[in-house]
């Protein structure tokens, strides 16, 4: 099994995962934190001793694996000679799957239906128990908040996908800027001027209104710095191979700040800089449509086209769905249909049944271009 072996899947489930750590023996090296819902173990895994604690956690929403696939690569990188700085000058606690039994079934939300994101104050999941306990018992001095997002979301009022989108979240209602969420910001900048070099445009920063419900919003709140990591979209990625490439390099540059004491010499302002995430952008936009017989178009000669993420055994199938409702919204991959055979003949009204040909129609376009 090769570390490319998980890009196979946006699934990543725990099965999957442990005979990858076997596979490169570091499945002995995982403690187990606590069990799920459905009675999952909850693992972790620990490198380095230095003094500067590093608490990451990814899947706590399950179909969120991207991060996960990035932090394996950064557990096997902390392994090797040149990482030697890293590992004397700090130690990472690592939990690669906080939420396994939304990790198996593809679920954002774990196996009571609740988002455990959501959770922080109530703490009736035991998933939820599990990280309040650890950050309890190891008192990091940072953390990392591990997620992925949508291809809805664009980096500001663009067409370009938050490849990368990051948020230092808010300690209290006023959003103060405290002493902890400063040095979150401070990570996001750096992070920020490293991705730019490689996906110009394409970082964006989530709405930081504050709601202590959600974990880092809690461990701000507690005087620790948190960084929220998204792993979005890349055009025609959706394997998100490249993202999660991105997001290696992220966790690798935002250590190395920490590692180094270099922190501190870094500005606050541009953090502000980075567009925020807007929502507007569906999969794919259909243009030069075929006007319907009585001469009129229907959704102004275009259609916007949003994959829906299903989990089909081993794998995910991305099923397309018309956008009904697409006033405001843009397409991410536009195509013009009178360049497709399949497509151009086709005319489009909410009552024909010819939005059902289309529907296969782009299935077929899908699975060869797109997926
Ligand atoms: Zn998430």
């Amino acid at each position: 099994m090769k570390k490319s072996d998980l890009d196979q899947s946006r699934l990543l489930s725990p099965a999957t995962l442990n005979n990858f750590l076997k596979e490169y023996a570091l499945f002995d090296s995982l403690n187990i934190l606590g069990t799920s819902v459905e009675n999952r173990p909850i693992y972790s895994y620990s490198v380095g001793d230095g003094s500067k604690k590093i608490l990451m956690w990814s899947q706590m929403h399950g179909n969120e694996s991207t991060t996960t696939k990035a932090l394996v690569d950064f557990w096997l990188y902390l392994k090797t000679p040149e990482a030697k700085q890293l590992r004397e000058s700090c130690t990472f606690l690592m939990i690669p799957q906080l939420n396994p039994d939304g990790s198996d079934a593809y679920t954002r939300v774990n196996a009571n239906g609740v988002d455990l994101n959501r959770d922080a104050i109530d703490l009736s999941q035991p998933e939820s128990r599990v990280l309040r306990d650890v950050y309890e018992q190891f008192k990091p001095d940072y953390c990392f908040n591990l997620h992925g997002q949508r291809t809805i979301f664009a980096a500001g009022d663009t067409s370009i996908p938050a490849t990368v989108s990051f948020l230092a979240p808010a300690a209290d209602h006023d959003r103060t800027i405290t002493t902890a969420r400063e040095l979150a910001m401070k990570l996001i900048v750096i992070a920020n001027i490293n991705l730019q070099a490689h996906i110009t445009g394409a970082v964006g920063r989530y709405d930081d209104g504050f709601n202590i419900n959600c974990v880092g919003d809690y461990f701000t709140a507690q005087n620790t710095p948190t960084v929220l990591f998204e792993a979005g979209h890349y055009p025609l990625d959706y394997k998100r191979v490249k993202t999660r490439k991105h997001i290696f390099n992220s966790l690798v540059v935002m250590a190395d700040t920490i590692a180094s004491n270099t922190i501190e010499t870094i500005e606050t302002a541009p953090y502000f800089e980075i567009p925020e995430n807007k929502n507007h952008l569906r999969d794919i936009e259909l243009y030069n449509l075929k006007k319907s017989p009585d001469g009129l178009s229907v959704f102004d000669n275009c259609m916007l086209i949003q994959f829906k993420e299903v989990k089909n055994g081993n794998d995910i199938d991305f099923i397309p769905e018309i956008v009904t409702e697409s006033k405001g919204l843009a397409g991410m991959q536009r195509i013009n249909a009178q360049e497709h055979k399949n497509l151009m003949n086709l005319y489009f009204d909410a009552d024909n049944y010819e939005i059902e040909n289309l529907t296969k129609t782009i299935s077929l376009l899908s699975l060869h271009q797109f997926v």
